[in-house]
């Protein structure tokens, strides 16, 4: 028996079960979270492997390698391919998202008055297009809210010692870089600024990987509503507010659709009684499939 055999042995015997599913699936896998691909050199932060099911482990592959290639995008300090991988992983993002590259891409008017909009001037040679921001198609909004709720999971096990409920709720907020360019801040970061919480070094082999990703989380004493903050390089970030007791958070979005018959900026990650989940049986897991039909993230495409 190997090392790698071992370790996954004794792991799994600590973690045995799968953290992203309710804490029912046995755990057979080791799953990292963030996913490797999106940290430079190799690099990822040690303690973010996650005792998960098959289901649960190999049924996001495809979301990982697009949270991976939009997470090295900077345009702020051009950091994001300090290890030559940023071809490679778009290469495999064309290969399972054919067209996608095309949809990022913004027409030259769209480039022109986004632009303007955000103040930017290209630089000599350049176009607008080339000098703005891309666009975000629907494809990232789903992958980004399948790799939010997993990595929500796995920062509440990891300081619950225990699964996330499957009839609990997370709601999702997040953005990107070209959110930031226009307000100069993270608006729901600035809104939250005041919540205390606990935002750990992130380290491999004592090197901080924070600049890659960071987040703040910000829990309840009986650990029944958090708040995690994550942000990912000068790519984009988000806040994923959760609640083990059903109809916590229910209640202000339902509020809320009443009010403006929208949920507002959070697009539903996992709930009982809203969105795609609705009428399902106590206890029932939203599957991957729902989250991808059912996550509406109402923010405008940028
Ligand atoms: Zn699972």
């Amino acid at each position: 028996m190997g090392a790698a055999t071992r370790y996954r042995k004794k792991f799994l015997s600590e973690h045995p079960k799968c953290a992203f599913c309710g804490g029912n699936a046995d755990a057979k896998t080791i799953e990292h979270c963030p996913p490797r691909a999106m940290f430079q050199f190799r690099e990822w932060p040690e303690g973010f492997e996650f005792p998960a099911c098959e289901n649960c482990n190999l049924g996001t592959d495809n979301e990982d390698l697009l949270v991976a290639m939009l997470a090295r995008i900077d345009p702020f300090e051009e950091k994001g391919d300090k290890d030559g991988k940023q071809v490679g992983l778009m290469r495999a993002v064309n290969k399972q998202f054919p067209g996608l590259f095309e949809k990022m891409m913004p027409t030259a008017s769209e480039a022109r008055r986004q632009n303007r909009e955000l103040g930017i001037t290209p630089k000599d040679g350049r176009t607008h297009q080339e000098a703005g921001p891309l666009k975000v198609p629907e494809e990232f909004h789903r992958a980004v809210c399948i790799f939010a709720r997993k990595l929500a999971k796995g920062i509440f096990y990891r300081e619950a010692g225990f699964s996330f409920p499957n009839d609990g709720c997370l709601l999702l907020n997040w953005f990107t870089n070209a959110d930031f360019m226009r307000d100069g801040k993270y608006t729901v970061f600035d809104l939250l600024k005041e919540l205390s919480g606990d935002a750990p070094p992130l380290l491999r082999g004592g090197k901080f990987l924070n600049d890659q990703f960071e987040y703040k989380l910000s829990i309840s004493p009986n650990k029944n509503v958090f708040v995690v903050q994550a942000r990912f390089g000068n790519a984009f970030g988000f806040a994923v507010f959760g609640s083990t007791t059903p109809g916590t958070l229910e209640t202000s979005i339902e509020r809320l659709r009443e009010q403006s018959q929208r949920d507002g900026p959070f697009a539903v990650l996992q709930s009982l009684t809203l969105g795609e989940a609705r009428g399902k049986p106590s206890g029932a897991e939203t599957s991957l499939e729902e989250i991808r039909q059912g996550c509406r993230v109402r923010q405008p495409p940028v």
